[in-house]
């Protein structure tokens, strides 16, 4: 095992506002792998809706939302991929670069013609690139200072201000150029992003990042190496097998595919908490927090499951339900996705301000997630009031705009403490996989989306967004009921 504080010594400490050089890195790296995988994702499920039209993709509508969820759960699946190769491999740094050009090659295979095989080629490579790329570019980020260093919070805000900037453009850029010329050279845009990011990572990584990053923490041995690789070579190879048998026999479809993965996002998390709770390693008072993680985890879930649904259920509405024409000029359906980091970056500031006023008196986690989730219960409540005049004529943009607004409020209460919980919550001895771990709440969120989004039409719209919204507040109202029983389970942990 390496010293990271150790580590963080032969790093160069500052020259990015105040803050290790590496942050540089890391922030355009971010920003430009968010600016591609926001991009694709503001125009994908419109273009799986032409090519379905046009006779080009031979799967229904109902499927297409389908394929944005589950989509989304693998990518933040594979991360637990990522880290065991950055972790036992290559370290940290060259899995970050693997991952960006895997996911460079996913979107170039977009940006050419093709069909529904094509797409889920594309697919394949950007979820093995973004597991790669994106939980070692943040933990990376936490390398670059010692543990008792200040500015570590701060970092991680700024880190987060990348994120959501390169969200916020990305449908702007990529969905204009995509919904109005042609979503080929849409994705293509997205893949000279994940370029532009790589070429940045690779100047700057040697000078900024210094030794961050480049050691492999845990090796496997040589012989372990010939070992473990062979049984994953021969898994794979099995996998192969069983899916070329599947394909051409014609019982693996995409609908059991999405079946596959929903079990998967739903058994990969639980079978995490299994093995930590009974693992030697775990401690008893470890123990108690695992068990206060439970109810934190899905909290998140549900939050995650609404939120995620702003590409897919969202974009469906901006597109078919949503008078788009204002003053001669046609608002594009992608540019509603810009709305949840354009509110990001703008009231992060003030809650950090506000928890910084707060100080001891803000809420605890638990209350905090309670609220988080209220909030997203209610961005889904709101979108019932247009559909009770009935779903036959266009509504205001204006709802689509409150209903992001309030989902942000819910994000900025649960998301950027969610990673800080898990850490904390996490035994020492799975500290390593805590980035995963969270992503996994993301991932099983969408797992679960991929069978509620087939719910979802013109006629149930108002049952739609009433159940899920309602469920939410009421699982808020539960964790809120319970904050103070989860508050002391996490022993001592705020
Ligand atoms: N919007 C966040 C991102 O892309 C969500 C990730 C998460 O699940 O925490 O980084
Ligand atoms: N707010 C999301 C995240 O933090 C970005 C988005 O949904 O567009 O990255």
């Amino acid at each position: 095992m390496t010293d990271k504080n150790k580590e963080a010594r032969h790093i160069p400490q500052t020259g990015f506002f105040g803050h290790p050089k590496g942050l540089f890195t890391l922030f355009f790296t971010e920003f430009w792998e968010r600016f591609s995988y926001y991009g694709m994702r503001a125009i994908l499920l419109l273009y799986m809706y032409a090519e379905i039209n046009s006779g080009n993709f031979d799967i229904d509508k109902s499927t297409a939302l389908s394929i944005m969820a589950i989509y989304g759960s693998l990518v933040y699946m594979s991360g637990i991929i990522g880290g065991w190769i950055a972790d036992r491999l290559f370290g940290t740094t060259k899995t970050v670069f693997y991952g960006g050009v895997l996911i460079m090659i996913g979107h170039i295979i977009l940006a050419l013609p093709g069909n529904f095989t094509a797409l889920l080629a594309s697919m394949f490579f950007i979820v093995i690139g973004t597991g790669l790329l994106k939980p070692n570019a943040s933990s990376i980020v936490g390398d670059l200072y010692s543990k008792e260093d200040a500015r570590r919070d701060s970092g991680f805000s700024i880190f987060y201000m990348g994120i959501n900037a390169g969200a916020f453009i990305a449908p702007l850029i990529v969905g204009t150029i995509g919904e109005n010329y042609s979503f080929h050279l849409g994705f293509g845009l997205a893949a000279i992003g994940m370029f532009i990011g790589l070429i940045i990572f690779m100047l700057t990584k040697k000078s900024f990042l210094g030794t961050a990053g480049s050691q492999v923490p845990n090796p496997l041995t040589k012989e372990n190496r010939k070992l473990v690789l062979g049984r994953i070579g021969v898994g794979l190879l099995i996998i192969i097998i069983l899916a070329a048998i599947g394909i051409t026999t014609g019982i693996l479809t995409i609908e059991l595919f999405i079946l596959i993965v929903s079990f998967l996002g739903i058994l990969i998390p639980t079978a995490y908490f299994i093995v930590m709770y009974r693992s030697k390693k775990t401690t008893d008072v470890e123990r108690s927090r695992i068990l206060a993680y439970i109810p934190l985890f899905i909290a998140a879930m549900m939050f995650w499951a609404i939120q995620e649904q702003g590409s897919s259920i969202l974009t469906d509405y901006a597109a078919n339900r949503t008078q788009l024409e204002l003053a001669g000029f046609t608002i594009p359906a992608s540019w509603f996705q810009s709305l949840n980091p354009l509110f990001i970056i703008a009231f992060a500031p003030i809650f950090a301000w506000l928890w910084l006023k707060l100080g001891k008196r803000q809420p605890s986690t638990p209350k905090k997630f309670s609220f988080g989730l209220i909030f997203a219960g209610l961005s889904f409540i709101v979108m019932m009031i247009p559909a009770m005049n009935g779903t036959e004529s266009l509504v205001s943009p204006l709802w689509l705009v409150l209903s992001y607004f309030l989902v942000v409020i819910g994000e900025l209460l649960l998301s950027p403490v969610g990673l800080s919980a898990t850490t904390k919550l996490a035994p020492a001895a799975f500290s390593a996989q805590t980035m995963s771990l969270w992503f996994l709440s993301n991932a099983a969120a969408q797992a679960v989306n991929a069978q509620l989004v087939r719910f979802y039409d013109k006629d149930t719209e108002l049952m739609y967004f009433g159940i899920l919204g309602f469920l939410a507040i009421g699982l808020g109202i539960l964790l809120f009921i319970l904050s103070s029983k989860i508050q002391r389970a996490m022993k001592g942990i705020l």
